[in-house]
């Protein structure tokens, strides 16, 4: 099932992407977002997270280290 998932650059592949998990190929994602149904992909240069639904349509939307905690703390 190789559903949409968020790419926050078009990175050229030719190949297959690791069917494992594919929204983990090319970026790191915050566990402890990730664990509140969040996107939780990190954009790597900025260190900012995306705090949009898990599989959202469209680019991710990256937010601060203070929003992305304000995000897990609300839901625990
Ligand atoms: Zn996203």
């Amino acid at each position: 099932m190789n559903a949409e998932y968020p790419t926050t650059t078009d990175a050229g592949t030719s190949g297959r992407v690791d069917e494992n998990r594919p929204d983990l190929s090319n970026s790191n994602v915050r566990e402890d977002l990730a664990l509140t149904g969040r996107c939780a992909l990190v954009h790597l240069p900025s260190g900012r997270t995306c705090l949009l639904p898990l599989r959202h349509p469209g680019p991710c939307d990256f937010h601060g280290p203070a929003e992305a905690a304000d995000v897990v703390s609300a839901s625990q």
